[in-house]
């Protein structure tokens, strides 16, 4: 076995990948940029490397200083996590050259898989059912079109160096191929400096499931089941799940057996992953192998007790599998969910910055359901613009399948992030949605259930009852410690009479203090809300609790008269007052709210590389008002109506942050 370990990667993979080497008693080495000086995965290692600039072609990507670096600390293998260099035959060939293991499959594998046309055809030739279409390259639009028409629409244009989802494009009529086959082409070009396209059958509404398999070098290959990856936006995946809902064991043998097979017939000798798309009839197609761990692997890791990480770097050593597959079973359900540096609420636009609070649930068992979260970043932390804005990876557990996503339901309640705007609350909103509950998955889930984008649900009973406890609870703590009573949970005063009104609807509530319990009367609904193991002081951004028997944490903020909290999916401006001001507040005409329609704000927080619109022009719906670039990303900004432009917010060159005024219209 290896001493010591170099990992050619950054973030949560890195520190995930530490965490294994340190329980087999194995060194590690990470390298890291500048931007990544003060990173976790570089706290954590033994030993640290800086090998550049933070854009990764300056410093993950370039092998000589990921070997020189290995020389440099004597480390005699390389993980090189995914993404990055993880799917490089030449670099899994230059380390073999300079006497460092390659952790990871062989290059001969990866270069046989590493194509999409060059994959699929081998796929064919070694019996698995890839997707229908034209497996080769194509010349030209006019090419494209015939084909597009031979398969019969719809059909994906696709970039055979594909990956992480870009260059790709469904194409429902000739006019789509026409205008998409160059769209492609240029972004595969720019992307992957490979411009080779093919054209498959689009699978209408169509599940992604994958298939985890596992070789070592003495031709031994095995699986680990399935993990289903439907819950995608603009094809990459948000939620994955362990096992998939949709298979029967039968199929789930099938498409065991194939993806085996697929792997045999190039030797396959490490931890990779097959792709297939399933239409709903369970019908299935393979789509691509990845020759490396992939991001969602814990799910896999949860349901079989497999630690894959482990497993690739026995078998990178040379030992032999120590298990079979009959070895194998699926005990239990795991689900994850990526946290991404993105505002929901706007477009999902990339949203960066430092973490300014990042409380995490508790890992490991919590009764009825498990906690992982594989993380690379603490509070603190800047989420950088220049790598993936993923801040965690939050992994759930239970017996079942319900079981899991209420383990994750609760522990992204007990997720906390302050500073980038973040996807908890969507994630959260899917949780909470009978359709994902009831296993009618598809990868079109998300433009389906939101097709206006997210702007949040409506509460369900018992959220606006959370919602309200919560209020009222925090609300007595805040009147004690008024009343000079220090803060603590036993105010002087033992029964009150509240209304409370959340977004509009009043409550009238009277609370009892009962012991550590609280008991919430509603005397026109006819119902006491007990709650009980209260856990929040003033300032604290959760609230705990247990409401008639059920555990919830909440998101809390101070407001004018009351609070702000979110919980799961619903955001709300809550009021707890006497019923004397509740009488006062509704005689008192709603007040406007500020008239924002002739600003135009940044929606996130970036540079102005542009201002394209002056002082006193006339400008038309849709024109340019400027370009915000954030997350490497540039982002147009344009005129939502017709008007003359009053004043300036910004100038090119400036920073701003997420609704500072970019525009006045006069
Ligand atoms: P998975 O299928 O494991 O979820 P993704 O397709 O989302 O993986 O990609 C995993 C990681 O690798 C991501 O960080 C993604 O940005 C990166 N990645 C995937 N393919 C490429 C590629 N061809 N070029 C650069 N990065 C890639
Ligand atoms: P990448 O290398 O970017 O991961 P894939 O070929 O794996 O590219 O495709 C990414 C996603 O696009 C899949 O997860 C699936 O949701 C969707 N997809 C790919 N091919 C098809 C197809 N033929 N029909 C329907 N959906 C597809
Ligand atoms: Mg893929």
């Amino acid at each position: 076995m290896f001493s010591k370990i170099l990992i050619a990667n950054r973030g949560e993979i890195a520190v995930r990948i530490i965490k294994t080497c340190r329980r087999m008693g194995i060194a590690t080495v990470v390298v890291y940029s500048e931007a990544d000086a003060d990173s976790l995965a570089v706290s954590m290692a033994d030993e640290a490397v800086f090998i550049g600039p933070s854009p990764a072609n300056q410093s993950y990507l370039v092998a000589d200083k990921i070997i020189a670096a290995c020389h440099e600390t004597g480390a005699q293998a390389v993980h090189p996590g995914f993404g990055f260099l993880s799917e490089n035959a030449g670099f899994a060939r230059r380390c073999a050259e300079a006497g460092v293991v390659f952790i990871g499959p062989n290059p001969d594998a990866i270069d046989a898989m590493g194509d999409k046309i060059q994959s699929k055809l081998f796929a064919a030739r070694a019996g698995i059912s890839i997707v229908p279409g034209h497996i080769g390259e194509i010349d030209d639009a006019a090419h494209a079109v015939r084909i597009a028409e031979e398969i019969g629409y719809p059909v994906m244009i696709k970039a055979s160096a594909g990956g992480g989802g870009k260059g790709i494009r469904v194409a429902w009529a000739r006019q789509d191929v026409e205008e998409g086959f160059p769209a492609v082409r240029a972004e595969a070009k720019g992307a992957f400096g490979d411009d080779r396209i093919f054209i498959e059958k689009f699978i209408v509404d169509p599940r992604h499931i994958e298939i985890q398999v596992l070789g070592d070098k003495h031709g031994h290959v095995i699986h680990l089941f399935e993990r289903e990856c439907s819950i995608q936006r603009r094809n990459q995946k948000v939620i994955e799940e362990a096992p998939s809902p949709l298979l029967d064991a039968e199929t789930r043998a099938a498409m065991g057996a194939q993806a085996v097979a697929l792997a045999k017939a190039v030797n396959y000798d490490s931890a990779g992953t097959v792709e297939f798309v399933a239409a709903q009839d369970k019908s299935f197609y393979f789509l691509e192998m990845n020759t490396r761990l992939q991001v969602e692997h814990p799910v896999t890791e949860l349901i079989t007790g497999v630690d894959l990480v482990e497993q690739m770097i026995r078998v990178a050593a040379g030992e032999r599998l120590t298990f079979d597959q009959s070895d194998l079973a699926i005990d239990g359900w795991a689900i994850e969910s990526r946290i991404y540096a993105e505002d929901p609420y706007r477009k999902f636009l990339p949203s960066i910055g430092r973490l300014s609070r990042y409380l995490t649930p508790a890992e490991g068992d919590r009764g009825g359901y498990r906690v992982r979260n594989d993380t690379g970043v603490r509070e603190g932390d800047e989420i950088s613009t220049f790598y993936d804005p993923m801040i965690a990876k939050l992994c759930a557990w239970a017996p079942d399948r319900p079981g899991a996503i209420a383990g994750m339901a609760r522990a992204l309640e007990d997720l906390h992030i302050e500073g980038p705007g973040h996807n908890t609350p969507f994630l959260a909103a899917v949780m909470d949605q009978p359709r994902y509950g009831s296993g009618q998955l598809s990868t079109n889930y998300i433009k389906d259930e939101f097709p206006d984008g997210f702007s949040g649900l409506p509460p369900q009973p018992w959220q606006s009852d959370v919602i309200l406890a919560s209020a009222v609870a925090m609300h007595r703590v805040l009147a004690a410690r008024a009343l000079g009573a220090g803060g603590d949970l036993s105010p002087k005063v033992k029964r009150n009479t509240w209304v409370v009104v959340a977004e509009g609807r009043r409550r009238d509530v009277e609370v009892t203090e009962n012991g550590s319990v609280l008991a919430i009367a509603l005397p026109t609904e006819g119902r006491i809300l007990r709650l009980d193991e209260i856990d929040w002081r003033p300032g604290a951004p959760l609230f705990s609790g247990q409401l008639d028997g059920r555990d919830f944490t909440a998101t809390v903020a101070p407001a004018a008269e009351g609070f702000t909290i979110r919980f799961h999916a619903v955001r709300q401006r809550v009021l707890v007052l006497t019923p004397m001001s509740a009488d006062l507040h509704q005689r008192l005409p709603p007040k406007a709210p500020p008239d924002t329609s002739r600003l135009v704000v940044s929606p996130m927080p970036g540079l102005v590389v542009s201002m394209d619109v002056a002082e006193g022009e006339e400008v038309k719906e849709g024109q340019v008002i400027c370009v915000i670039e954030a997350m490497k990303m540039q982002n147009i900004i344009r005129a939502e109506r017709d008007g003359r432009i009053e004043s300036l917010g910004a100038k090119a060159g400036d920073s701003v942050a997420a609704d500072d005024v970019l525009a006045r219209f006069a």
